[in-house]
Parts: C-alpha cells; structure tokens; sequence
C-alpha cells in the first residue's frame, strides 16, 4: 500500500518533467517492485521499455525517488508479466476471474482462438477492465449524479433503457471510472457476458492493423459478438472516415440486437469535429449526459474516502484544503492527496494544513504568462540582490540564499524540470537544482522567516 502511494508520487512528479508522449510509453505502465537497502526495483513490462529506461531515464528515477524520501544507490530493472505488475501496483488489471464465483470468465473460444485467426485482436473479452473501478467507491454528488443514476441503472438491465449511453465532459472527472465499473458490475451480475472495454485509440489501433493484415472480417465479428461494448474518449475517431464507416455498422449490429453500447467523450456528439451526421445522431440517439467536476461537498467526500482507503486520516482543514485549491480535475486532486500521503509515510508524520500548502503546488490563480525571468527578478528584488548576481557565478551566502529560493520557486510555481531550472540559472549540473529545491522545502517548515520570504515572494508574483 506504502509503495503504491510513492509510486503515485513518483510518477506524478515524473509526469511534469517528460513530454506526454514519453511519459505514456516509458513510464506509465510501471511500478515499484521493492525498495530495500538502498537497491529499488522497478517492474517494467518488456525489455524495450527496460533498455530504454536504463538508458536514458535511471538518473530521472533516481532524482525524482530522492525527493519522495528514497535514497537508491541502485537502480534495477525487472521485466514482469502484467497479472504480476497488476498485483504490484493494483492498477490496469484485466479482469479474467469472477470474483463471485472464483471461475474464469474468458471463454478459450472467445478469446485465444478468434485472437490466433485474426492475428490482430490483442486481447480477449473482459480484458481492458480494471477492477479498480467500481460503482461502489464512485462518489456521487452534484455534477456526476446522472451519471451514475444511469450507469447503475445499466449495470442491472444492460442494453435496454439508456442505449447507447453517451457521457462527456472535462478531463480527470471519473467518465473512465464510471464506464469501466459499469462494465465490472455487469460482469459480477453476468459473468458469461462478453464485455468489451476498449479505448478509441486502441481500437483505432486494431483497426489500422485490420486493414493492413486484410483481417478487417475477424476484427468486426470480433467487436459484432459483443454483448456490451464501451468505448472510451470517442472523440478521437474524429478525422478517421473509415473507422468511422466500420463503426457506425458495429454500432448498428450492436444496437439492433440490444447490445449495450456506452461511450465517453469531452466532448457532446454535436461537436465533435467531422464526425459523419449518421454516427452523430446515433450517438445521440441514447442517453446524453454532461458530467461536471463534483461539488466542493462531493470532492471532500472524494478525498476522504481515498485517504481512509489508505489507511490515512485527514482532518478536516486539509481535506477543504485540497477540495479547495483543487477544483477542476478529480485526478488532479488524487495526485495531489497521493504526493501528500507518500511524504508524510516516508517520515512518519501527520500530514498538516502547512505541509500540504508547501508541498502541493497549489495555485490556481497563477497567470500563465509568468515568466521564469519574472520569478528571478521578484526573487531577486525580494532579497535585494542584483539579478546578475543570482544567476551569476557568485558563492557568497547572501546569494546562494536566493539563488536557492529561486530555484525552489521556479519548481513550485512554474513546474519546470530540474535540467530546465539549473539552466534558467546559469548552472551547468541539474543536481544542483535538486538539492536546492530540496532544501528550501525542508527548510520551509522549520524556518519562519524563509516561509514569509516564499510567501511574500510568491504574493508578488500573483499580484
Ligand atoms: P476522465 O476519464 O473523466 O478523464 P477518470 O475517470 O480517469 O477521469 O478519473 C480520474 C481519477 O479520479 C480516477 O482515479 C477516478 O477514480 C477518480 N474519480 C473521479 N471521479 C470520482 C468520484 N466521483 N469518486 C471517486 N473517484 C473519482
Ligand atoms: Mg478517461
């Protein structure tokens, strides 16, 4: 549980530092295997992902692991099968056992089978669902209520009253829970079921794949035998007119024997960009509904239900805390609550209303036009130093001082990587920068004036 709460961390930090696309290929699928007398272990899925994370990113690692309280001397890596990886982080387990009954839900005819004819179909009924969604620790209140109204209203009578079922709304506000424990309920309710999670981008994937190895046959009987079929962030087969073609008949097959269809998207069907009028109105020919990000009252809930089922406590004042500063994005604020908890794990201590403001990087009034040459100068000014100086070569203690401060700022307010903070200051070596950062923040909470200094440096900033 510990591990899985820095590994949360971990990845959230390494998330800011890399590029969306490295962080999806590189780092998203691992986890933390063991962390013993300095030696940590990651579990990575193949061994391209493991020579290329040796390669390129063990410093990243190990930086990144310093600050969540691990000093690892080395760095390994183990290539795991994904039912080991999902035992080790709990997270994008493909569901292949009922657990009512304890018997396996994947047919072999379903599955290994039709995978081997079609030589494309990388994986089998069931998989795609993650156990760790459920209708049971979804939170409902304003905002998501429809939502879950009609999802649970689907999980008992699939395929008859809201088909197709079609959600959307912002990033981070539980489509992909709420769809995926629909789908994980009918299986406890149905486990025969033939229940296809899949994301527009995969199927998308499979389907290229299809029209390349001429199986485009396999790959619709495929999708065509399901009894419920989810499919996530639609809006991707926007500008794809023969993914479109191929699914708007799945859609219709499907449909027409009432098959549960249910899909999430960010946007409603109406506007999503070239997307054929047919599969518009038939997206819209269901159920629509708008999810919104939860009340203040339903995102306390939100935190305090992840807290307890870490085992954590959280009084009050952090938790309106977190559901204040952190208002658009439910993921946004399980990161943030994650980060928390693994810090005060790793030491020990209760998490508090002043360390979760210093170390969550919270401000959403912050301008998005602020300039790392902005948060210099106010530095700089606050502590009456020339700005030449602090990113000069000088070692004198009144400018290392802000030196550090600005490093730190620079960190909390602007998210830049530490390679990009040492170079904003004329450092040549990024560890530096780390161990900057590093010790202004452990600094903060034992030095009252240096909390004021930040303080005031960061009010000047944003006003
Ligand atoms: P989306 O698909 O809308 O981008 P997700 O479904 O991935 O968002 O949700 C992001 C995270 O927030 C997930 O970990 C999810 O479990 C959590 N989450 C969102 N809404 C709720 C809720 N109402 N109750 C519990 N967890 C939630
Ligand atoms: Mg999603």
């Amino acid at each position: 549980m510990q591990q899985d709460t820095l590994w949360q961390a971990v990845l959230g930090e390494i998330e800011l530092s890399v590029s969306r696309g490295n962080f999806i290929t590189w780092f998203k699928n691992t986890s933390l295997v063991s962390s013993q007398d300095g030696v940590v272990v990651i579990g990575v899925s193949n061994i391209f992902i493991k020579q290329s994370l040796e390669k390129k990113y063990t410093a990243l690692f190990s930086e990144v692991l310093k600050k969540n309280g691990i000093e690892a001397e080395n760095i390994e890596y183990k290539i795991i099968s994904s039912t080991e990886s999902s035992r080790i982080t709990h997270q994008e387990k493909p569901v292949e056992i009922d657990r009512a009954t304890g018997t396996t839900v994947v047919e072999a005819d379903d599955s290994t089978e039709a995978k081997a004819k079609s030589g494309v179909l990388s994986h089998s009924y069931g998989q795609g669902l993650n156990e760790r969604y459920t209708l049971d620790n979804f939170v409902v209140g304003d905002g998501n209520e429809l939502a879950f109204a009609a999802c649970q209203s689907i999980s008992t009578q699939p395929g008859t009253k809201y088909n197709p079922l079609f959600l959307y709304g912002g990033v981070g506000i539980g489509k992909t829970h709420l769809i995926q424990a629909v789908g994980n309920a009918i299986r406890i309710n149905n486990p025969k079921s033939k229940i296809l999670y899949i994301s527009t981008e995969q199927f998308v994937r499979e389907f290229v794949q299809a029209l390349r190895n001429r199986t485009t046959a396999a790959f619709a009987s495929y999708y065509r035998a399901a009894d419920v079929l989810i499919v996530d962030d639609i809006q991707f087969i926007s500008g794809k007119d023969k993914m479109q073609e191929e699914f708007f008949h799945t859609f219709n097959t499907l449909h027409q024997a009432n098959k549960q269809i249910i899909m999430s998207s960010d946007k409603p069907p109406k506007d999503i960009p070239t997307l054929e009028a047919r599969l518009q109105s038939r997206f819209a020919g269901g159920m629509t509904i708008d999810m919104q990000i939860p009340d203040f009252e339903t995102r306390c809930a939100i935190i305090e239900t992840k807290a307890q089922d870490h085992g954590t406590h959280l009084n009050p004042e952090v938790i309106e805390y977190l559901a204040t500063n952190i208002n658009t994005n439910i993921r946004e604020l399980e990161g943030a609550l994650n980060q928390l908890m693994a810090w005060c794990e790793m030491r020990s201590i209760e998490p508090t209303l002043d360390l979760a403001s210093n170390l969550l990087n919270i401000n959403k009034t912050r301008p998005k036009h602020l300039s790392s040459k902005q948060v210099i100068e106010r530095t700089a000014r606050h502590f009456s130093v020339p700005f030449d100086d602090i990113v000069g070569p000088k070692r004198d203690k009144d400018i290392v001082v802000p030196r550090q401060v600005a490093m730190y700022m620079l960190r909390n307010e602007l998210h830049l990587s530490f390679p990009k903070i040492a170079k904003e200051l004329g450092r040549k070596d990024h560890t530096t920068a780390i161990h900057s950062v590093e010790k202004i923040q452990k600094e903060i909470q034992l030095d009252p004036t240096l909390r004021t200094a930040v303080a005031e440096i960061k009010e000047s900033l944003y006003a």
